[in-house]
């Protein structure tokens, strides 16, 4: 699995916390050559069953650009011949040239950061795009792709449910393969943060956000979408490979400013700033995962999964039963309604998947 992070953006949006910034051509083209030199200094010859290319706006790099990384990617790995290729997209960024082109450098999924249909809610967001570029952009993708995934947010200001239940009557028009979902949260250093302080930021209230939550819930699989993760939907066959890898625990490299690796006991990170990237390279920080810690995010990110995590591959993994370390933490959400258990099988309930934080932290066992 290997990430490669694109920082880039054409503007800032109001509640962006990502590491992402605006450049100009002279810095992606500095950037672009230090991922390939770290490409190069990192590749090894593992086969790569997903390569994912996040941001930040990665469309905001030209073909070539993006030509030049793919380039390197296959050239110090091998890359599987079934690879899943994603790359994020935002409407307002793609035309119909730069998709034939991008599929032809061999992408083959593309999510796009749609967030909603409404003008208002896009406007308060910050977004580059309108309603009408959001949904030109979907048809336009699905033209040349057949796997597009579609981001919706919930939980903004000015949103109500009528607003949110139009958003939804949208992806059944635009019929995408996959959908992710995000409730909006307010961090700290943006444009939403500054607002809410001084009381400028008019939020749904706590009820509306849960009643919010629970029709898109409800919705998304009437519309064929199957709910296999926390925030995750998708039509048969078209779930994320990449993000499935993450939750299941697999070895991923990540290129690029604030990019994390992981080969199954240590994480690093690169340095998130863009400049001392291009400068240094990877600047690396290293963590080691210590047996309790990947104990911990074994449950924690397995649980994000709706089918749970396996009692029989916790013992397979770390040679000790899963009831041993987690029973009580087990036994309270089981009691709680937030967990159930099913033969091998551990999982949230549909009121656990709606308090998922609650539950993960009861598996950091300090
Ligand atoms: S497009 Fe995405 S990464 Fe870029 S500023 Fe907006 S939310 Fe952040």
């Amino acid at each position: 699995m290997i990430y490669i992070h694109i920082p880039f953006c054409q503007r800032k949006c109001n509640y962006c916390a990502f590491n992402s910034k605006i450049a100009d051509s002279s810095e992606k083209n500095f950037y672009v050559d230090a991922l390939i030199k770290e490409i190069a200094l990192r590749g090894d010859d593992s086969a790569v069953e997903t390569i994912y290319f996040g941001g930040g706006t990665p469309t905001t790099l030209t073909l070539n650009q993006l030509e030049k990384i793919i380039c390197a990617v296959g050239k110090y790995f091998s890359i599987d011949e079934r690879a899943e290729i994603t790359i994020e997209a935002n409407p307002g960024t793609v035309n119909e040239n730069y998709l034939r082109g991008l599929k032809s450098l061999g992408f083959n999924r593309l999510s796009l950061g749609v967030q909603s249909f409404d003008d208002e809610l896009l406007k308060i967001l910050g977004r580059i795009h309108d309603s009408r570029t959001a949904i030109e952009t979907v048809e336009l993708a699905k033209k040349f792709f057949d796997n597009v995934s579609v981001d919706l947010m919930y939980s903004l200001p000015n949103q109500t449910l009528k607003k949110l239940r139009r958003d939804l009557e949208q992806i059944k028009l635009l019929e995408p393969q996959h959908v992710s979902i995000y409730g909006l949260e307010i961090e700290e250093g943006t444009e939403f943060f500054a607002l809410s302080r001084a009381g400028k930021l008019p939020l749904p209230a706590e009820n509306t956000c849960a009643d919010m939550y629970d029709l898109i819930t409800a919705t998304l699989p009437t519309l064929g979408f199957n709910r296999y993760e926390i925030s995750n939907f998708a039509k048969k066959n078209f779930e994320s490979r990449h993000n499935r890898g993450y939750w299941t625990g697999k070895k991923y490299f990540g290129f690029g400013a604030g990019a994390h690796s992981f080969d199954g006991k240590t994480r690093t990170s690169n340095t998130r700033d863009v400049a001392t990237y291009i400068k240094n390279n990877a600047a690396i920080v290293e963590e080691i995962v210590t047996r309790q810690a990947a104990m911990e995010e074994f449950c924690f990110l397995g649980l994000r999964l709706v089918e749970g995590i396996s009692a029989q591959d916790f013992k397979k993994k770390f040679g000790v039963k899963i009831s041993d370390v987690f029973g009580f933490v087990i036994e309270k959400n089981c009691r709680r309604g937030l967990l159930k258990l099913n033969g091998d099988k551990i999982s949230l309930t549909e009121r656990g998947m709606a308090l998922g934080n609650e539950v993960f932290a009861d598996f950091l066992l300090n």
